[in-house]
């Protein structure tokens, strides 16, 4: 007699719905698994057999063939030891099959039956959520933080597969999952803006990155405090949103790393990565780059002409689309990659030729050459840009505290405008003359075909202006788009100033 019963597989960095059924041959006692299965799922029948031998059950008593379906799927993980167990279980009649037939199981087994935690658990435990043929998702009491994560009534817990045998029989209840998440404010970055004397043009500009999704490209000598600046940028990052959490959660799923506390990356490869690393990808298993590792949070890329040219070039899709696109054997896969690139570089080689203090010892050519490493296309990309100066301790600085209240006030004016798409922040935006909050006044139309004119401004360069306009507006409340917000936004992206740092 066939019993049936569903678990989950990983394609990509999310989970797939694996049917799980097992049927019974007059033969040799043996279990027998098909449907692709992975080393480790091969590997399970022997872990299964052990676990149940040692509670007692003469199983396998006949030759039970397992087959894990879709077939043309490659299995992967441990998680699918428990729905084995049940299935041949079943497949033995030693358990009611119309129960298990509505139930899925997620939970890699000890050889005395305890449930030990899987990896990538909430992308598997999302995908059975979402399939309405499951009543119930059973799986191990320790994943019961990426549980919370997906938020759903169907998931129960347990630490021992004999809970969930005496739970299939109805003796007994197993724990829910109660989603009770909230999004705190982050404060436990040691790290703080106020560290960072001076360069308030900086920190402004790092704030509305942060803010509304747009990218961030520092210039200045060693020591200005490019990095610092960087790293203590961090602090102005939102609270994650639930949506948000469970994305950071499904790409963090190769890892084992406490979901208690997710909180908005921060990823800081260094400049010696390969291209494989940072953009992901990989043969038999799909291997998240740090591209989609800083997905809602920030990528930094310190000495930025250093990283390979490739893995420059990279940037340039996910800074487009929000995503990237990775060749596996026979097929594409999309992983997400929306985050804020706050990208650090020296003017040259030696580092000074920006700098009052020192004087650059590289010849012309060699500057030439390594500003030239970022190519043209790369750079339309960027939006805001930035040139620190040395001994730039301003006495009128700001605040870690005012950045981070303004930046509040920009996500909750983003919230509303974008409750009803995909779209979360202004940098998200490719069209943004369709968009409520965009429409322009007459005054800011005529200032920007005045700078269309007098510059050649393309498309792409009009629209970083207005969208970072549309943050700077959201900062300070402001329902409409001011001439004041159009002014300060040219300050990031005014071809005077490329032209002084990048001779473009
Ligand atoms: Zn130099």
């Amino acid at each position: 007699m066939l019993a049936k019963t569903f678990s989950s597989t990983l394609l990509g960095i999310n989970g797939t719905v694996v049917t799980v059924e097992a049927s019974l041959q007059e033969s040799l006692p043996q279990i027998h698994i098909t449907g692709l299965p992975g080393d480790i799922v091969k590997e399970a029948k022997e872990r299964v057999k052990a676990c149940l031998n040692a509670l007692g059950f003469q199983v396998p008593n006949h030759r039970i063939v397992i087959h894990l379906s879709p077939a043309n799927t490659k299995k992967q993980g441990s998680q699918f030891d428990l729905a084995l167990a049940i299935s041949a279980l079943g497949a033995e009649n030693l358990l009611p099959h119309a129960k298990i037939s509505k139930m899925a199981f997620l939970g890699e087994l000890s050889l005395e039956g305890s449930l030990l935690p899987i990896l990538n658990a909430t992308a598997l435990i999302e995908c059975l959520n979402k399939d309405s043929k499951i009543e119930n998702i059973i799986i191990p009491e320790k994943n019961f933080f990426d549980a919370k994560l997906v938020s759903s009534k169907k998931v129960l817990v347990a630490s021992h597969i004999r809970q969930v045998i005496d739970f299939i029989f109805g003796e007994s209840l197993l724990k829910t999952v109660e989603n009770n998440l909230t999004s705190e404010v982050l404060t436990n970055y040691e790290l703080s803006l106020d560290d960072v004397l001076g360069q308030t043009l900086a920190k402004r500009a790092a704030q509305i990155a942060i803010a509304g999704r747009h990218h961030l490209l520092l210039i200045g000598s060693p020591g200005v405090g490019k990095s610092l600046l960087a790293k203590s940028s961090q602090v102005l990052l939102p609270p994650v949103s639930e949506e948000e959490r469970l994305e950071i959660s499904k790409n963090y799923g190769q890892f084992r790393i406490s979901q208690e506390n997710i909180q908005r990356p921060f990823r800081s490869p260094h400049h010696t990565i390969s291209s494989a690393a940072f953009l992901g990808g990989g043969s038999a298993k799909v291997l998240v780059g740090e591209l989609s590792l800083a997905h809602n949070g920030i990528l930094f890329m310190d000495e930025f002409p250093e990283f390979r040219r490739d893995v420059i070039e990279g940037l340039r899709e996910p800074l487009e689309t929000g995503s990237i696109h990775v060749h596996r054997i026979g097929h594409f896969l999309t992983l997400p990659a929306k985050f804020t690139l706050i990208a650090a570089m020296n003017p040259c080689p030696c580092g000074f030729s920006l700098s009052n203090q020192r004087p650059c010892k590289c010849p012309r050519e060699k500057v030439n050459s390594y500003r030239k490493k970022l190519s043209g296309p790369l750079f339309d990309r960027l939006d805001l840009l930035v040139k620190m100066n040395e001994s730039n301790h301003n006495s009128k600085d700001i605040s870690e505290a005012v950045l981070k209240e303004q930046v509040l006030v920009a996500i909750e004016k983003q919230k509303e405008r974008y409750k009803k798409s995909l779209m979360r922040f202004n940098g998200d935006v490719s069209l943004w003359q369709n968009i409520e909050g965009f429409e322009l006044g007459e005054e800011e139309q005529t200032w920007l075909q005045n700078k269309k004119e007098k510059y050649l401004l393309n498309h792409r360069t009009i629209s970083k202006v207005v969208k970072l306009s549309r943050t700077i507006a959201d900062l300070e409340n402001a329902n409409l788009i001011s001439n004041k917000h159009l002014n300060e936004a040219w300050v990031f992206r005014c071809p005077e100033v490329l032209q002084k740092v990048f001779y473009f």
